[in-house]
């Protein structure tokens, strides 16, 4: 994807060098740290072993969660890969203001521009603490999208997603669901919660974001170069949110229910991208075994 010189969003928070403080990491962080590199079978494990550790006095749980937040994160050295795929992502993000502003005026709306919140492992939302175990996602209560870099290095190991266009398309991804806020789409969804067909609703809502993915690349082709479409598509197969968040516990978050299968994300991500618009993205009225 061509990003270099490009216009770059203003609307970018960088928290790399905060950490989230006293008591903030907690040890849901720590065990979301393990269920990552484990699995739920390492969660819990880790969980026994730290009871028998406790309640043998080898270990003090307190001191251990008290000496990781004390001090707060090491400031990390930020490499030149790290910084680079900063700014490509405030290009992307700017790409997304552009397209969004554009299509919302052409239905008489105003798009407000969400917020991009780069962070590195844990960080506060208006949707409570978060953990870069969570992978990417949208806090509709403060309207940021929330990303730490270190995703994309995941994306192209563990999900063989590499390339840029394939890190852009989860950004853009993330923005869909603020375009849905905007609409008043999530909302609706939200109020659904409790009801037994909750899920179908989630997936529903995924898919959407997924088209609206599409209508940003329909409107990215100029930068294309050979092999993008491939490497949105792939990733778009490769990552269900639920597939990155599997490990998640505790809070409720968008991302954490079902995204319809791989198929279905690749043909509502193709929709958008024929389509360019924000008409025929209407995931609700159709049934859902049609999706
Ligand atoms: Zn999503």
């Amino acid at each position: 994807m061509l990003w270099r010189d490009r216009r770059e969003s203003s609307n970018v928070e960088d928290a790399r060098g905060e950490s989230l403080g006293r008591g903030g990491s907690g040890p849901l962080g720590l065990h979301m740290l393990i269920g990552r590199l484990f699995g739920i079978k390492g969660i819990l494990i880790a969980l026994v072993l730290g009871a028998v550790l406790w309640t043998t006095g080898i270990v003090n749980p307190g001191r251990l969660l008290s000496d990781r937040t004390n001090g707060g994160a090491p400031a990390a050295a930020v490499s030149a890969e790290e910084q680079d795929q900063f700014n490509f992502v405030k290009v992307v993000l700017a790409d997304t203001e552009d397209i969004w502003t554009a299509e919302f005026a052409r239905h008489g709306i105003k798009y407000e521009l969400p917020v991009l919140k780069v962070y590195r492992q844990g960080v506060r939302t208006g949707c409570g603490d978060a953990s870069a175990a969570m992978g990417p996602f949208y806090c509709p209560e403060d309207r940021k999208v929330y990303l730490d870099l270190s995703f994309y290095n995941e994306l192209a190991r563990t999900f063989h997603s590499p390339g840029d266009f394939a890190q852009a398309y989860v950004l853009a991804h993330e923005v869909g669901h603020h375009v849905q806020k905007l609409l008043g789409v999530s909302d609706k969804v939200s109020a659904m919660h409790g009801r037994p067909d909750y899920n179908e609703y989630s997936v529903r809502l995924e898919l959407q974001a997924d088209y609206y993915a599409g209508v940003w690349a329909n409107h990215s082709k100029q930068y294309l170069e050979r092999g993008d479409i491939e490497e949105a598509m792939r990733a778009a197969n490769a990552i269900g949110d639920d597939a990155i968040q599997r490990q998640m516990q505790g809070r409720v978050m968008p991302h954490s229910f079902t995204h319809g299968t791989s198929a279905q994300r690749t043909r509502w991500f193709t929709k958008g991208l024929n389509s360019g618009t924000l008409d025929g993205g209407d995931t609700f009225s159709i049934p859902y075994t049609s999706l």
